[in-house]
C-alpha cells in the first residue's frame, strides 16, 4: 500500500479527512475476475461514475482506483475549500459595508486568519463522508488505493495487483501548473494544492492567473486582509472577472488588488514577483491527464488560462 499523505496542518480536523479520504489502514480488496467498469481518479467525475454504475442496480463489478486522496481536487483542495474562505471573507466585507445597510459596524472588524482557516478544515472534513472509501465500499465499489497504470487494453496494475475490466473511464484531472517564471522557484510560491494549509496570513500575495480562480482568491484574500496583486498575462479580464476587479476596487478597504499589464508576467524584472517576505500564489493551469503515463505537469494550460471549473 502507498504511504498514506501527510495533511497539514496534521490537527484533529485534517485527521478525521484523511481517515475518509485516505485511511491510513485501508486493505485493498481482493480483485474481482474482471470488472465491468474501472475507474481511475476518485475527485469529482470519477465518483460520480463509479457511484452511479454500481447504484444501477444492474449487479455490475466496478472498481475505482485512486492514488491520493478521495474527493480529488473538489473536497480537498477546490470547491470545498475555496467556498468554505469565501463565506468567511464574505462576512468581513459586508462588516465593513455595514452602514450601508443601517447597521453600524464595530469600530474596527479583526479577521482572524487562523479561525477562517480552521473553519475551513472543521467543514471540509464533516462532509468528507460523502466522498469516503468506506461510502463507496457500501455502494458495493471495490476502493483500491496507489497509481494506477494500464499494462494494456483491459488491465490495470495498482499496487502490484492486475484489474481486469471490460470498460475504464479515466477521471484523472489535473495538476497544478509551475510556470516558468524566473524567479518563481527560488522565491517560492503556493498552488492550489498548498495554499488551504496555510494557517498565517500572509501580509502580501501576488495571484498570478486573472482566471476565475485567480481572480477569486484574489477578492478573497484582499477581503481577510492580505495586500494582493492580481498579474494577468492577457489585456484584459474576461468579462465576469473584469466585473470582480470593479468590485474589488470600488470596494476601497484599504487593500486593492490591482490589475498588473499583460506583460509582467514571464519576462522583465516584473517577472520576479516575489521576495523572501512576499507569498506568491499560482492558480492552477489546466493539465492535460497524463499522470496515468507519468507525464506529471504536462503543461496544457497556461498562465493567463487559469482553471476553468
Ligand atoms: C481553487 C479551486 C476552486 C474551484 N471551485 C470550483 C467551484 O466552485 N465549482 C466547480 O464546479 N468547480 C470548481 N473547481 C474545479 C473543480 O475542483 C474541478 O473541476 C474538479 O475537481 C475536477 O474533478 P475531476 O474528477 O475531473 O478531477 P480531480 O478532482 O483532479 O480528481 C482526479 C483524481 O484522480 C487521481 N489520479 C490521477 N492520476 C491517477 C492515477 N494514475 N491513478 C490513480 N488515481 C489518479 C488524483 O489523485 C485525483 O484524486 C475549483 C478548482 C479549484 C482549484
Amino acid at each position: 500500500m502507498p504511504e498514506p499523505p501527510t495533511l497539514l496542518p496534521p490537527d484533529s480536523y485534517n485527521q478525521v479527512l484523511l481517515s475518509q479520504v485516505h485511511p491510513p489502514d485501508w486493505a485493498n480488496p481482493q480483485p474481482a475476475d474482471c470488472y465491468d467498469l474501472l475507474v481511475i481518479g476518485a475527485g469529482t467525475a470519477g465518483l460520480v461514475a463509479a457511484a452511479g454504475t454500481a447504484g444501477l442496480g444492474l449487479g455490475l463489478k466496478v472498481a475505482l482506483v485512486e492514488r491520493h486522496l478521495m474527493g480529488g481536487d473538489c473536497l480537498n483542495v477546490g470547491c470545498v475549500p475555496s467556498k468554505c474562505i469565501i463565506r468567511s471573507s464574505r462576512i468581513a466585507a459586508e462588516m465593513h459595508h455595514a452602514e450601508a445597510y443601517g447597521v453600524i459596524p464595530p469600530a474596527s472588524v479583526v479577521v482572524d486568519f487562523a479561525a477562517v482557516m480552521e473553519r475551513m478544515r472543521r467543514l471540509r472534513a464533516e462532509i468528507s463522508p460523502a466522498d469516503s472509501a468506506l461510502r463507496l465500499q457500501s455502494l458495493g465499489v471495490d476502493v483500491f488505493f496507489g497509481e494506477g497504470q494500464f499494462v494494456d487494453a483491459h488491465t490495470l496494475t495498482v499496487e502490484g495487483q492486475f484489474l481486469h475490466f471490460k470498460k475504464a473511464v479515466i477521471a484523472t484531472g489535473a495538476r497544478a501548473a509551475h510556470p516558468d517564471i524566473p524567479g518563481l522557484q527560488e522565491v517560492g510560491f503556493l498552488t492550489n494544492e498548498t495554499v488551504f494549509s496555510l494557517t498565517e496570513r500572509p501580509p502580501r500575495l501576488a495571484v498570478i492567473g486573472g482566471g476565475p480562480i485567480g481572480c477569486e482568491m484574489a477578492q478573497t484574500f484582499q477581503r481577510l486582509g492580505c495586500q494582493v496583486i492580481l498579474l494577468h498575462r492577457g489585456h484584459q479580464l474576461r468579462t465576469a472577472e473584469q466585473r470582480l476587479d470593479q468590485h474589488i476596487q470600488r470596494q476601497g478597504t484599504g487593500h486593492l488588488a490591482a490589475l498588473v499589464p499583460a506583460h509582467a508576467i514571464g519576462q522583465g524584472p516584473q517577472a520576479q514577483v516575489g521576495t523572501a517576505d512576499q507569498g506568491v500564489l499560482v492558480v492552477r493551469a489546466y493539465l492535460a491527464s497524463h499522470a496515468l503515463r507519468g507525464e506529471d505537469h504536462g503543461d496544457r494550460g497556461r498562465l493567463g488560462h487559469a482553471a476553468n471549473p
